[in-house]
């Protein structure tokens, strides 16, 4: 049986641009919650660094701890209320003034430097390559400055080796507790955003579905695995669904595809796979299903559809109804599954020779009485 494609691409494509948008916005409001947390991080580990330099003595760097405290505050209150350039400004200017006077007060041992580190990680994930490399060219030219500057005329306060090794660890622990905060942060959002776009690509986002991408990646799995015992596999269809497309329009057709996938799901199990095989067909696979229950199942099935009113769309006064067409074939054996499949539409379209609304499950018996008596 020939599959139909979804003839409305426009339809499916708003539902995955939908989709989409929605997980930009996420990503977006996760990015500028992490700023935030950024900036509560930062000042307290500039509360923390206050009370270090005020014991090592360093009683000018103990100030400029007390503006940074400032610096992150306003920024903090600048991503409350959404002037995100600003805060994200002032962010960076504390960053590289603060890395600037350490090093040039303290000397290259203190480790001040180290925080121009966070920069980079920072401009290359928040950027494009060729945006980040003009800023990161300019952090690594203010650091060789910096460092000519410090080589050529001394630190500008007279700091013990001790007093500077204690600043080198304290400034360690800090930079790598901070790049591992953000590594976890963007391996969280990395395997998160994967999770959401894999169940996008194998989602129908009409009906919600496995789409057909995931089915014959479930028919792969269930062919490697020929433990999983007998299966069987029913292939559907809504009979005379053009017809109905042509008297309620495209809308009214998703909405009958929309239901009869709803009533088809709420007949298997979970352990069944269910997916929109084409435009109006679907494919069950019912695992561990001898051919009888298989039948049994698809009947089932066939009745629910058949009873489902649809109250919004009249038709000569009364709802509408639709009826299904169901093949069911067994797993022969170690045959591949997609052989299966095959039988099954063989039998689905014996159905709809033989009138539609009927399970069938022989080719050359394509009425439901047969179901009945076998
Ligand atoms: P039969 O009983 O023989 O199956 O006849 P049928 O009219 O159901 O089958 P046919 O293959 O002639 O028509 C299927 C129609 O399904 C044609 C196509 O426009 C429609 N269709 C396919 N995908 C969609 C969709 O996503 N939404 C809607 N509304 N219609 C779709
Ligand atoms: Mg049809
Ligand atoms: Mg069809």
């Amino acid at each position: 049986m020939s599959t139909a494609h979804n003839a409305f691409p426009s339809q499916s494509a708003t539902g995955a641009e939908r989709g989409a948008l929605r997980g930009a916005l996420r990503g977006a409001r996760a990015y500028w919650e992490m700023q935030k947390r950024c900036a509560i991080i930062a000042g307290s580990v500039n509360v923390l660094m206050l009370v270090v330099f005020h014991i090592a003595g360093l009683d000018a760097l103990a100030l400029f701890s007390v503006g940074s405290i400032a610096a992150y505050a306003l920024a903090w209150l600048c991503l409350q209320r959404r002037h995100n350039r600003l805060a994200i400004g002032l962010m960076c200017a504390e960053t590289v003034t603060h890395a600037g006077f350490g090093f040039l007060l303290a000397g290259p041992e203190s480790g001040s430097h180290y925080y121009l580190l966070l920069f980079f990680p920072a401009l290359f994930l928040g950027s494009s390559p060729r945006r980040a490399m003009l800023p990161a060219a300019a952090v690594l030219a203010a650091y060789v400055a910096l460092d000519a500057w410090v080589y050529a005329f001394g630190p500008m306060a007279l700091i013990s080796p001790f007093d500077q090794a204690l600043m080198r660890h304290f400034n360690s622990a800090i930079i790598i507790g901070m790049l591992s905060y953000l590594a976890i942060y963007y391996r969280k959002r990395v395997v998160s955003s994967e999770r959401q776009l894999r169940a996008w690509a194998g989602s129908d986002p009409l009906t919600g579905l496995a789409n057909r991408r995931h089915m014959d990646a479930t028919i792969r799995a269930l062919d490697a695995d020929r433990r999983g015992g007998e299966l069987a596999v029913l292939m559907a269809d809504i009979d005379h669904f053009k017809s109905i497309n042509d008297r309620f329009g495209h809308e009214g057709g998703d909405m009958v595809l929309r239901r009869v996938a709803e009533v088809i799901q709420g007949c298997v199990r979970d352990t069944d796979h269910v997916a929109r095989w084409g435009g109006e067909e679907f494919l069950i696979i019912l695992s561990a299903t001898p051919l009888h229950q298989a039948a049994e199942t698809a009947e089932r099935i066939r009745r629910a559809v058949e009873r489902i009113a649809f109250d919004e769309l009249s038709c000569e006064g009364a709802p509408l109804r639709v009826t299904l067409t169901l093949g069911v074939a067994e797993r022969a054996g170690q045959e591949a599954l997609q052989a299966t499949i095959r039988k099954a539409d063989e039998y689905l379209y014996a159905g709809k020779h033989g009138g539609r609304n009927r399970v069938c499950r022989h080719a050359d018996d394509p009425g439901r009485r047969a179901l009945r008596q076998g």
